[in-house]
């Protein structure tokens, strides 16, 4: 997720406060995604949570913690991290039942497996692997599929990923082989559609970002496939892949 402020420039008397220092806001101020509206001057000296994109603080976040590899991850996002095995267990249960509901049958043949931000960097590196906004990466092989997501994701964010992950997955299972802009589109079109189902504020944030991907692969590819279902719907689009 890149970090979206913009600056306002208000005409009207605010009598609102910044979210940081509870003092009345000047003409000048800055929002983020959540809406949080700040003096600039806090900038300099501000800490992003690198899950969510606010400001790490007492009042916006209840504070905020840093992980071992250095990233620094909000007391709210903290709250759902994903960091066990078990929790991984049922949210792959919940994710499959979720494609399936969508036509895509994922076949149970692959793991997920959490790793810090210093052990996804250097695979990254090392195979020149897909990613996804360096959160996440998979490596399959003749057996099995391995699918690597950065460890105290906060839930929705991780599950969002996963899907996206598992639909790479699934089309492999199928030998349904497309060009990349397409594939990383549709992936990112079954993560959306989790999203949509979703209904939070977070959920609408990372739809948000999803859409207004400058990147020519994965924002371009997922602004087609989304015309393609709002013209054909998710019947048309999986039938396709088979003829291809
Ligand atoms: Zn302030
Ligand atoms: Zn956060
Ligand atoms: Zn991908």
């Amino acid at each position: 997720m890149i970090i979206c402020l913009t600056l306002i420039t208000s005409f009207i008397f605010s009598s609102e406060l910044c979210s940081l220092c509870s003092t009345p806001l000047s003409k000048n101020f800055l929002t983020d995604s959540w809406g949080n509206n700040f003096h600039p001057n806090h900038l300099k000296e501000s800490i992003f949570c690198k899950s969510c994109n606010r400001v790490i603080s007492e009042s916006i976040t209840q504070g905020g913690y840093i992980l071992p590899d250095s990233r620094y991850i909000c007391n709210l996002c903290h709250q759902s991290s994903i960091t066990k095995n078990s929790q991984i267990k049922k949210i792959k249960k919940t994710s499959i039942n979720f494609m399936q509901k969508l036509g895509l049958e994922i076949i149970d043949n692959f793991n997920i497996n959490l790793i810090d931000q210093n052990t996804l960097l250097d695979s990254l590196k090392e195979h020149g692997l897909h990613s996804i906004s360096f959160q996440a990466f998979t490596k399959c092989d003749e057996k099995e599929c391995n699918i690597y997501i950065l460890d105290y994701l906060p839930k929705i964010l991780f599950q969002s990923i996963l899907i996206h992950e598992m639909t790479h997955i699934w089309l492999r299972q199928n030998n349904f082989i497309t060009n990349l802009k397409e594939e990383e589109g549709f992936c990112n079109l079954v993560s959306s559609y989790f999203l949509k189902n979703e209904q939070s504020k977070f959920s609408s944030i990372l739809l948000k970002s999803l859409f207004e991907n400058s990147d020519t692969i994965y924002g371009n590819g997922y602004r087609l496939m989304n015309k393609k279902l709002e013209e054909f719907g998710w019947e048309k689009i999986i039938n396709d892949f088979k003829k291809k």
